[in-house]
């Protein structure tokens, strides 16, 4: 193919044939296209966008860019889950376990982080030992076993996605809907389950700000997944303050742990068994949303999600001790940030906090750079909470006393307070349905 051609034709609003894409993508897999290429490419496609058409082709061709599962292969009871990513949105790490304990099948393959969000594969890898390359014979065998397994891509699964994933996270190409839709739609067609819920976030820790390019983002991968003959759901849900308390790879883990034995934030815990009562119901488990969060309530508090997570985590060779006797990596410097005033916390910014965690090294900057597990930020004070003046808003978690200071300002300016308690933001805003 003529590269610099095809990186014209986008630049000038034309659009791709399907066998364009698909020539596109070969390439880059196979490394006659550069990474400088495809980052030009990204950028046109991110400027101009990309047509339906070419959306569909895109998730064709990176979802056949590797092996792939038939329909069904895991299993009549199989669904998968994928968030478009926010600021502290640990919930994989909690209805993953959860449903795999209610009966379902749970193949997940999961992202890195993106942007300002992170991604549940950094996370789960900040539990020492824990493998998320896996080898195919060995992700089936555990999904097999315990119900589910948790994997990233690799060269034999959607490993398109894999690399332009890596290369739209250091090329400020992420927010764009065709470029979300086809990456996380390849990823979920790969796997073959007959049920699909997605979590598409909305608000400033998100890609998309607004409820209207939430919804667009959330119609089209629906659309995606319907001519693929997929059972659809997508909650759009709140992100303009970060889930939960814990922002950072350990620290989202302990606090994923927390829910999974019936403990940790009440927004987190709240939204992870919408999220995973949608799973069940799609997964012909359960009849309604209600008994299905009847049945989640029961796991979380019974210690058979946190068991199941146990299971999954040692087969994909992680350490439990991590988890059951809290040995996850920790910070050197732990730095507190105080409230200026009295009053009610009225905002909370979710994409300042966010960045501030990236910048202490959780994310990544260029694609070879490795995260820091142990870095993060824990909110002591979210949207609604009465605070006096000098009250710890939050903790920083740093490797040093400069990132520390540095974040902590970032952080105390991601708050706004004002004198009356504002009402609870919502969690879910809408459910959509293929
Ligand atoms: N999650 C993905 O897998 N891809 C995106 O582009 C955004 C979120």
């Amino acid at each position: 193919m003529d590269i610099v051609q095809f990186i014209a034709a986008k630049r000038d609003g034309q659009e791709h044939t399907s066998d364009a894409i698909a020539d596109f993508i070969r390439g880059y897999v196979q490394g006659s296209v550069a990474d400088y290429q495809a980052s030009a490419w990204l950028m046109a496609a991110y400027l101009k966008g990309l047509s339906p058409r070419e959306t569909l082709a895109l998730t064709e061709t990176l979802t056949h860019s590797g092996r792939t599962y038939a329909l069904g292969h895991f299993g009549a009871h199989s669904v998968d889950k994928h968030s478009t990513g926010g600021v502290g949105d640990k919930t994989s790490l909690v209805v993953v376990p959860l449903c795999a304990s209610l009966g379902a099948t749970v193949p997940k393959m999961s992202g890195r982080g993106l942007g300002f969000t992170g991604g549940t594969l950094d996370k789960l890898e900040s539990i020492p030992g824990l493998r998320t390359r896996l080898p195919a014979e060995e992700f089936e065998g555990i999904v097999q076993q315990y119900g589910a397994a948790i994997c990233a891509q690799t060269p034999d699964l959607v490993p398109a996605d894999g690399k332009l994933y890596a290369l739209r996270d250091v090329t400020a190409t992420v927010d764009s809907i065709p470029l979300i839709a086809a990456s996380v739609m390849s990823k979920k067609l790969a796997m073959g389950c007959p049920a699909i819920v997605l979590d598409v976030k909305v608000g400033s820790g998100a890609f998309m700000p607004c409820l209207d390019q939430a919804r667009a983002l959330a119609q089209m991968m629906i659309a995606l997944g319907s001519s693929a003959g997929r059972h659809m759901v997508a909650l759009l849900s709140a992100m303009d303050q970060p889930l939960g308390e814990a922002v950072g790879n350990a620290l989202e883990v302990r606090e994923a742990w927390q829910v999974l034995n019936g403990a940790g934030p009440l927004d987190f815990r709240q939204h992870c068994q919408r999220v995973a009562a949608e799973m069940l119901v799609a997964a012909g488990l359960f009849a309604d949303a209600d008994s299905a969060i009847d049945a989640c309530e029961r796991a979380l508090s019974d210690g058979s999600a946190a068991e199941r997570f146990l299971q999954i985590v040692s087969a994909q060779g992680g350490q439990v001790e991590a988890l059951t006797q809290d040995r996850l990596p920790g910070a050197s410097v732990i730095h507190e940030v105080h409230s200026p005033r009295a009053g009610y916390v009225t905002s909370l910014e979710a994409r300042a906090i966010g960045r501030a965690v990236m910048a202490l090294g959780a994310g990544r900057v260029r694609k070879e750079d490795t995260v820091d597990p142990a870095v993060g930020v824990v909110l002591h004070a979210k949207v609604g909470s009465p605070v006096e003046r000098g009250q710890t808003l939050a903790l920083v978690h740093a490797r040093d006393a400069a990132s520390a200071l540095a974040a902590g300002q970032a952080v105390a300016a991601a708050y706004t307070f004002g004198e009356s308690q504002p009402e609870t933001p919502p969690l879910i805003y809408e459910v959509l349905r293929g």
